[in-house]
């Protein structure tokens, strides 16, 4: 396995690699939904490169990029033990040298769900990924389902600017207990873990609910919001019945939808999401 951080270093390692090439970009403290994705990239591909960079540009001023969980000798073993080829470890100054002033934005589905709360977030994703993207060259890139608007977004992207890339999107790992796998599950408490199931109790209500007959958007939102707040450690900040598409709120009747949430548990923010109605567990 081969560990690149310079431009340079990354193209002479890159022309060597049997194609196709399979490529998961992660921003580090790798867990088993990670692994998740570069076990699909194995799967579909001669080669796996694997991205690790916490972009600065994608966290908000008041948000955890100081604190985000970083042990790069751990992840680098995980990625040995997969049979990951290369691995791109990015310092800030080769991805942002003085003087950057360029940026990728996609527009009306960054300004949703996510985009609303975390204004700026998905242009920080956006550039970096077209950076990583340029980079890497891979003929397959692989995305978690878990973070559904980043995934929606990047397939966006890929369509806009005629990048020459499947972008395959994969499910959802989650705890034996429905979490779902996250770096950020690491700030918790162990009081804070249990109320972070909620997520999951409240998704999967909801998803019942629709299998049962339900489909009212606002009834579906209803069942989402009670059961966030019947959990005193936690404090929801959005819940959404969303068309799947175009990420639009749904009102009235629904056939499909992206149910998804974010949650504070604690100082913790949580996000976690189910499609129904689709018949498929991923866009
Ligand atoms: P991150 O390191 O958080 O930027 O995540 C890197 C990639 O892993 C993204 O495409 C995420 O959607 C994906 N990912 C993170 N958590 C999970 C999970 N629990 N299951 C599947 N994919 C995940």
């Amino acid at each position: 396995m081969k560990v690149v951080t310079t431009l340079e270093e990354l193209w002479e390692a890159r022309a060597q690699l049997p194609e196709p090439v399979g490529f998961v970009p992660t921003m580090g403290y790798l867990h088993d939904g990670h692994l998740s994705l570069v076990r699909c990239a194995k799967r579909d591909n001669r080669s796996v490169a694997v991205s690790i960079f916490v972009n600065p540009t994608q966290f908000g001023p008041n948000e955890d990029l100081e604190n985000y969980p970083r042990d790069l000798e751990r992840d680098l073993s995980l990625l040995e033990a997969e049979g990951v080829d290369l691995v791109w470890t990015p310092t800030a100054e080769v991805m942002y040298p003085p003087g950057f002033q360029t940026w990728v934005e996609v527009e009306k589905i960054t300004k949703l769900l996510e985009g609303k709360y975390r204004p700026g977030h998905f242009r920080g994703v956006t550039t970096v990924v077209a950076k990583l993207f340029n980079g890497v060259q891979p003929q397959r890139a692989y995305f978690g389902q878990k973070d559904a608007q980043q995934a929606r977004v990047i397939q966006q992207m890929v369509r806009d600017l005629n990048y020459p890339i499947e972008i395959v999107v994969c499910p959802i790992r989650r705890e034996p207990d429905g979490l779902a796998m996250s770096s950020r599950n690491t700030y918790l408490t162990p009081e804070q873990r249990k109320a972070a199931t909620v997520l999951y109790r409240a998704l999967t209500a909801a998803k019942k609910a629709f299998e049962q007959g339900e489909r009212d958007a606002d009834a579906l939102r209803k069942i989402m919001e009670d059961t966030i707040n019947a959990e005193p450690l936690a404090r929801l900040q959005y819940v959404s019945c969303a068309d799947p598409d175009t990420l639009e709120e749904l009102h009235g009747k629904v056939d499909k939808a992206l149910l998804s949430m974010a949650v504070f548990v604690g100082k913790t923010r949580l996000i976690d999401n189910m499609l129904v109605g689709t018949g498929k567990e991923t866009f």
